[in-house]
């Protein structure tokens, strides 16, 4: 299989890449959950179906089936192990900070806070790619709105 995906992020980010690609976390349908939002990137052909199960504005439960390129997957692979046990509103921070790192802040890429996520700064200088990697974080925040758990703030 030729992997367009994964043009020149230096090898150690690639290699987390591909780890969460080939072994993404958080894969399935998880037992329980309140809200499910299926969303795609038509550009690149990506695809997910993310479940939540938010209790008390907490994240207890996370699950994605997805198919696409592996910015796409191990991203949301990356996002559902931040998201687990994390409050919403936690989530939604994460995920604008993510989107800071996707717009190329450098001080956004070296929060620690997003952990293996960290891994597809790189992927900011291929605007094209951006969506791929952005798509599971819209999904989150679309499921999060339909959930009725976000805050109002930013609206
Ligand atoms: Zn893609």
């Amino acid at each position: 299989m030729i992997d367009r995906s994964t043009p020149a992020l230096g090898d150690l980010f690639q290699d987390i890449i591909l780890e969460h690609y080939k072994r993404p976390r958080n894969q399935g349908v998880p037992e329980k959950s309140t809200v499910h939002v299926h969303m795609n990137n038509p550009t690149c052909g990506d695809e997910v179906h993310l479940y939540l199960l938010v209790a008390d504005g907490v994240v207890r439960d996370v699950g994605f089936e997805g198919e696409g390129c592996s910015i796409s997957q191990a991203s949301i692979s990356m996002m559902t192990q931040l998201l687990k046990d994390q409050p919403v509103e936690q989530g939604l921070e994460l995920a604008e900070r993510f989107k800071e790192m996707m717009r190329g802040d450098a001080d956004a890429a070296r929060d620690k806070g997003l952990r293996d996520a960290r891994a597809l700064a790189g992927v900011s200088r291929f605007p094209t790619r951006v969506k791929c990697a952005l798509l599971g974080w819209d999904a989150f925040e679309k499921a999060v709105e339909e959930a009725g758990q976000g805050s109002d703030a930013e609206r």
